[in-house]
Parts: structure tokens; sequence; C-alpha cells
């Protein structure tokens, strides 16, 4: 028998054998996640898409809770406890539905739980986990502000010492589920540094009016937070941590979570122009017979199967414990940026029905527009790179 004979076959859709580096527990959560998103997700998704709204956010959320999906690389409190490699696959899956029910689960489990989870008190992760790994309660994360985004350390937003009180008050501006959240983590300036704050968001004071008129991430909630003199007990401070680096430290595991979930829209996308560049015919014969579109598709393939090989590479490298912030940078940096060019080349291989939301195509384009800003732009990761490689400082 020839040595050929005995190879597998090529797999377009894993052309790369990636799968061989995925354990059974790995692929039943991707199979879990993927079947969870087709039911509940792919029918509506385009709708949802034109209104501008997630309806039933609440039964979502506690749907991804049962099936494990909130805080899911967190141990205990009712988290599942799931590889980095885990995760990152339901990024994927969650991300390749829609980029906003990506983002709902990242800001509940990567930032606002995760910030619990690491930095906060015995009493503060016995109250509020298990409540948001079920799904029962949302989270937010509130770090940017009106005036300052790629900037944080300058926030105004500020907590004062009021006898045994902290006073909370300030604005901040794109927070993901923040109308819909029932707890808010929200970063301020104190006289000791940057510190964390848990905010019941019925607390006196409290708002979070919803941001409408957005044309990317439409099926996300997007809001204000308005904090008019918070009063908060003295335990709401996160207790483990002061500084910039509670923050950025949340913002990296978030951003591990993106360097997945962007191929899953550049997957999705490349899926729908391969389907449709075998059926859709000019001059007589299917468009994916023309050298051309054959060149676009071969080149979205490698980026495509490149990406999601730099994900497994960084998931290993979190899985034992070696990932550090400038290799989530790469990552994040390079997929998102890649993912955005696959969804624009995917869009003109469908012509005019590339603008169409009956595609998902032009709907994860426009996502990934807010995908390539939040949790550190295009430029602020070339100059973490940038820094890491030279030595020197860009950033001012
Ligand atoms: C849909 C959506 C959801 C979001 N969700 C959240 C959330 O849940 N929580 C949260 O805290 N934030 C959230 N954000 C905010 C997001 O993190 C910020 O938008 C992001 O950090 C960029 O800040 P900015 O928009 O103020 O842009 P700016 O910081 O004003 O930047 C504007 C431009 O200037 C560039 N720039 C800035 N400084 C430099 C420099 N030194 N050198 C070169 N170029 C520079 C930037 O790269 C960018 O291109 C969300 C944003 C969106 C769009």
């Amino acid at each position: 028998m020839s040595r050929a004979s005995k190879l597998p076959p090529f797999d377009p859709g894993d052309p790369l054998g990636i799968d061989d580096l995925l354990d059974a527990e790995d692929l039943a959560v991707r199979d879990t996640v993927r079947s969870w998103a087709a039911d509940r997700v792919l029918p509506h998704i385009a709708d949802w898409y034109e209104r501008g709204e997630l309806p039933g956010i609440r039964e979502l959320a506690r749907e991804l809770g049962s099936i494990g999906a909130l805080g899911m690389s967190l141990d205990g409190y009712g988290c599942a406890g799931a590889t980095a490699v885990q995760y990152g696959l339901a990024c994927l899956e969650l991300e390749a539905a829609d980029s906003g029910i990506r983002s709902l689960v990242s800001v509940q489990g990567s930032l606002a739980m995760y910030a619990i989870h690491r930095y906060g008190s015995e009493e503060q992760k016995q109250r509020w986990l298990p409540g948001m790994a079920a799904g029962e309660i949302i989270g937010c994360f509130g770090l940017t502000e009106p005036d300052h985004g790629s900037d944080p350390a300058a926030m105004r937003t500020h907590a004062k010492r009021d006898g045994g009180d902290w006073v909370l008050t300030g604005r901040k501006m794109w927070i993901t589920n923040g109308s819909v959240a029932g707890v808010a983590v929200v970063w301020a300036q104190t006289d000791d540094g940057i510190r964390g704050f848990v905010v019941p968001t019925d607390t006196p004071g409290f708002s979070a009016p919803e941001i409408k008129h957005k044309w990317s991430l439409r099926a996300s909630v997007t809001s204000e937070l308005v904090m008019d003199e918070v009063r908060l007990p003295g335990d709401a401070v996160l207790p483990e941590v002061t500084g910039l680096r509670g923050p950025l430290s949340c913002l990296s595991h978030a951003r591990y979570g993106i360097v997945w979930g962007s191929m899953g829209a550049a997957r999705s996308s490349f899926e729908a122009a391969v389907s449709y560049a075998r059926t859709r015919e000019q001059f007589g014969r299917p468009i994916g017979g023309f050298q051309l579109t054959q060149a676009k598709l071969a080149d979205m393939a490698l980026e495509l199967h490149k990406g999601i090989l730099l994900a497994h590479h960084l998931g290993m490298r979190m899985d034992a414990g070696k990932l550090r912030p400038e290799q989530v940078s790469f990552g994040k940096l390079n997929n998102v940026r890649e993912a955005i060019e696959i969804c624009r080349t995917s869009r003109t291989i469908l012509g005019a029905n590339g603008i169409s939301l009956e595609y998902p195509v032009m709907r994860h384009a426009t996502n990934l527009e807010s995908v390539l800003t939040y949790e550190g732009t295009v430029e602020m990761h070339q100059l973490v790179l940038g820094k890491a490689l030279t030595g020197l400082d860009a950033f001012r």
C-alpha cells in the first residue's frame, strides 16, 4: 500500500487537521456550544440585529449558564472549571453565531466574574459568583469613560471614604451588559490608586442608560454607567488588587477569548463565501470555478486556520500558566485584523447579496469593527508589541 493511501482525507472544514489537537472533552464542549447557538441564536440573529436588540437576554444568559459557558474557565462557585482551550472553543462557536453573544459571555465571565474571582473577598465570591455562573445575575465591567478610553489611568471616576463607607461618583461609557446588569464591577480613582468596586446596580445613585444608534454589535446591550454619589459599604472594594494591573489582567483574560472568537466570525463568513461560490453562476459557470475567486478562498483559508492554530497555541500556554500579556496582544491584533479582512473578502464573493442580512457576512464585518476597538485598539496592541520588541515605550 502506498504511503499516500494511508493519509487521512483532506477535510475542507479542517484543512490542517487541527481537530487532532483536541481531546474528547474539547470536542464535547465545542459540540454543546455549537448546537446551542444553532438552536437559540442563528434562527433569530438577523432579526435581532435589524431591530438593534437582544430580546430575551435574561433567558439566554440562564441558558448559557446551564451549558456551563459563564465563567467557564474559573474554578468553584458553580463555575465549570474548563480548560482555556475549551473556553476558547466556546468563544469561537458563540462568535460564529454573533459577536454580540460572545461579548455577553466574555464580559460576564472574563471581566466581571474574573475580577471578583481573582481579586474579591470570600464573601464577595460567595455572594455573586454562583448566581453569575448560573446566568441568574448578569454582570458588567466599567473601565472606559467618555474622555478616557485607551488611557484608563487618566480616569476621572473616583471613590472617596466617608466614615466606613465609600462614595462613588463618575461616568463610564460603552459598557457591555450595563443596562441589564445586576452587578457592576467599576474601576475608580481612590487616595490609594485605582481600585475595583462591586456595585449592586439597584444602589441609589446608580443608573445605566442604554446607548442606541449603534451600527455594530447591534444584538448586544451597550450602556453608560452614571454614578452620582453612590454610597457603598466599606467591603464593596475588591480587596486583593490596587492599580491598573487589576483591570488590565481582566482584559488580558477577555482578549484571549477574542483571539478565538474572532475566528468564529471569520469561519462563518468564509463558509458563506465557499457555499455561495459553489452555486452562484456567472458567465455560464459557478464563480468558485474562476481562478480569482479560488485565490480569495485559498488566501482566506490560510489566515482562518493559521488564526485558529495561533488561538490553540495561546490556549495551551494559558493552560500551562505560561501565557504572557504580550502574547495575548499578538493574538488579538492578528486574529481580529485577519477576521475582518476575511469578512470583507467574503463580502466581495457574495456580490450584492453580501450586503444583505440574509447572509451573515456583513453583520460579522460590522461587529468586528467594535471587536477591533474594544479590549485594546489595533494601535494599543501594536504599541504593546513595539515596546516588547524594542524596550522603548511609545505610548506617550
Ligand atoms: C460595542 C462596544 C462595547 C464595549 N464594551 C466595553 C465594556 O464592557 N467595558 C469597558 O470598560 N469598555 C468597553 N468598550 C470601550 C472600549 O474598550 C474602548 O472604546 C476602547 O478602549 C478605545 O477607547 P476609545 O473608544 O475612547 O478610543 P480612544 O482611546 O479615544 O482612541 C481613538 C483612536 O486613537 C488611537 N490612539 C489613542 N492613543 C494612541 C497612541 N498613544 N498612539 C497611537 N494611537 C492612539 C486609538 O488606537 C484609536 O484608534 C466598548 C466599546 C464598544 C465599541
